[in-house]
Order: C-alpha cells, then structure tokens, then sequence
C-alpha cells in the first residue's frame, strides 16, 4: 500500500494543475473499524469539475504501531478509489497491484497505452480531495 506522500508526488503536473478547478464536497467522514485490529478512516467525496460529478474515496489506514491513528498526515497509508473515466482507464489496475486500490469499473486490463510505466498517482479528482483532507487535519492537529 501507498502513502499520501507518494501519490502526491507521483501524480503528473498536468494533473495537479487541472486539480485546483474542482469543487470539494466531503460526504462522509468517519472512522472504522477494521479486521487485525487496524483501524481505518472513511472519506467519501464528491467532488465536481467542468459539469461532471463523480464519487471518491479516501480510506487512511492505521498502522500496527498506531492503530487508531486517523489524522491523515503525508505518511499515512492509503487506498483510494474515483468513479471518473481518467480513473478508470489510467489507474485503477495500476493502483490496485500496490494495494491501493481495487478493480470495479475496468476491465482489468494493464493501461499499455495510457499508462505504460505502471506509474501510480492520483487523478485530479481524488487529488484534490486528498488535500482539502490534508489541510483539514493540519487544523485538527494545530487545536
Ligand atoms: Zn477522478
């Protein structure tokens, strides 16, 4: 599995740029809890841009060490799902051979043409809901 940190840095500028036009809307946001006694954090988002919408989600898993430990920090591990195309066809394979991830709406097949490196990252939906939710914790941690 990925940390934030990771996906952040992977995810190409072309992607980063389109990221700062959508609009953020957290549907949900809860912890739970999880088998082997690792506790995991829900963030459902909706997140718009040029007209669409499309549902993400964002789950910060705990660690053995800190198992309860929701704050999503850049260290956080994370798994990460967007209903958009880009998603679908770039990296929703991809993500899912880290463990980031998991296959619902592709076919299954490697992105040859698309995404031929394998390379995992974000697209500009999930993140932007990765830092709204990062900026949100820095308050948290900051009270
Ligand atoms: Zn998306």
């Amino acid at each position: 599995m990925l940390t934030v940190k990771q996906l952040l840095n992977l995810t190409p500028s072309k992607v980063r740029y389109r990221a700062s036009y959508p609009r953020v809307r957290v549907v949900e946001d809860k912890p739970t809890k999880q088998y082997r006694k690792i506790y995991t954090r829900l963030a459902l988002g909706n997140v718009e841009s040029t007209g669409d919408s499309y549902t993400q989600t964002v789950r910060c898993h705990g660690t053995k060490k800190d198992h309860e430990n929701y704050v999503l920090s850049p260290d956080s591990l994370i798994w990460v799902h967007c209903s958009c195309p880009y998603f679908t066809y770039h990296l929703e394979v991809v993500l899912q051979l880290q463990g980031s991830s998991r296959i619902y709406n592709s076919n299954g097949e490697m992105p040859k043409i698309r995404n031929p490196k394998l390379r995992p990252y974000l697209c500009k939906h999930l993140y932007a809901l990765t830092l709204y939710l990062l900026a949100k914790d820095k308050k948290k941690i900051k009270k």
